[in-house]
């Protein structure tokens, strides 16, 4: 696969440049340019500049709004909610989680629903916001219907990934974020485009049959991560991103979205705990010490660590020509 190699600030430029040209104003381009920028900085390939011409075809094709003012409502001491007024979800991100955070940290508990939103990125960098908020994290999407349930062949739900933060005063916080299915929608069009086989029991070729091949893939089915089990947490997650706030289920929205190459609308569910309200003084320690013995054991490693570990590296990223040469395009 040819490369080019940029340095973040040239992934910056070209970020802000390209979505500046195509219709955002300049807070959604900031809010969108720091989403690229930082999952480019750790290594979240699937969800940085990969994603770029998709945000330009939904603002080109009016289904996404460059211009959204998302506001934020405290319905409930604990309910926190944002209309994202059809924009890209980074923005809504923004200025919800803040409240979220200050929300949790008085009360010890609180959610925020947002709606009208359109996520295309990972959800760590806001898990990872609360955790650095000394709270506890989790959030989920969902999104088109191209996973099927365990012992389905055909898709119900999307990848619907989530996304959960440890807090770890004085360390990176522990953040995990996985799609459920075996594996996300954009590794599997990366190894599409650059000609890899996947893992066995990833997906579902048009005609229900098994394969490896991610170009058949992207035509059939992704499968659940672990069977049942994984096909129980993507429903959980579908509840909770859609049911539970009040936004289109996954196959709603691939009903109701115009196929432009961007992400539908949809809600995202987002939770913050206090630590320090529920366990009190002292939790920090006791964690530690839970996660000294995690570490401890040979090859385990924590969750997180390879971005966090990618984060240090201030050089340029490889990124695939094309993709660059595309983009520019735009
Ligand atoms: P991975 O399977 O690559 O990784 C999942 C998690 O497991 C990561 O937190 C990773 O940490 C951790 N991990 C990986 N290997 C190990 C190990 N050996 N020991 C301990 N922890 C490990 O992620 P996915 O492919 O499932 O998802 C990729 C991204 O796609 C996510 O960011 C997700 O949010 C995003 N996505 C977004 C969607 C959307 O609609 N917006 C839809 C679906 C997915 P590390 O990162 O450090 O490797």
């Amino acid at each position: 696969m040819a490369t080019v190699a940029l340095t973040l600030k040239e992934i910056e430029e070209l970020a802000r440049a390209t979505l500046s040209k195509n219709g955002c104003d300049e807070r959604n381009t900031e809010a969108l340019t720091r989403t690229i920028v930082t999952a480019e900085r750790d290594g979240s390939v699937s969800h940085g500049l990969f994603r770029l011409p998709g945000y330009v075809a939904s603002l080109n094709s009016g289904k996404v709004k460059g211009d959204a003012d998302p506001k934020v409502v405290r319905k409930t001491p604990a309910i926190i909610s944002v209309d994202g007024d059809g924009g890209y979800a980074p923005l809504a991100l923004e200025v919800g989680v803040p409240a979220l955070a200050d929300a949790a940290t008085e009360i010890g508990v609180a959610v925020m629903a947002a709606t009208n939103v359109h996520h295309f990125a990972a959800l760590w960098p806001e898990t990872e916001a609360l955790a650095e908020r000394g709270l506890i994290g989790m959030a989920c999407v969902c999104y088109k219907r191209m996973v099927a349930p365990a012992g389905g062949k055909k898709a119900l739900w999307g990848t619907n990934p989530i996304s959960f933060a440890w807090p770890r005063p004085g360390k990176d916080p522990m953040v995990y974020d996985m799609a459920t299915s075996a594996m996300a929608m954009g590794e599997i069009q990366v190894a599409a485009r650059d000609g890899h086989a996947v893992p066995p029991g990833t997906g579902l070729g048009p005609n229900g049959e098994e394969t490896t091949d991610p170009a058949l893939i992207e035509k059939g089915v992704l499968l659940p991560f672990g069977g049942y089990k994984g096909s129980a947490i993507a429903m959980m997650v579908e509840l909770l991103a859609a049911g539970a706030v009040g936004e289109q289920f996954s196959f709603e929205a691939h009903a109701s979205d115009p196929p432009d190459g961007g992400p539908p609308r949809g809600g995202e569910f987002l939770l913050a705990m206090s630590p320090e309200l529920m366990a009190g003084p002292g939790w920090e320690e006791h964690c530690e010490s839970f996660f000294a013995e995690y570490e401890g054991m040979e090859g385990t490693r924590m969750p997180g660590a390879r971005r966090d570990a990618n984060r240090l590296d201030s050089g340029p990223r490889h990124i695939n020509e094309a993709l660059v040469e595309k983009i520019r395009s735009l």
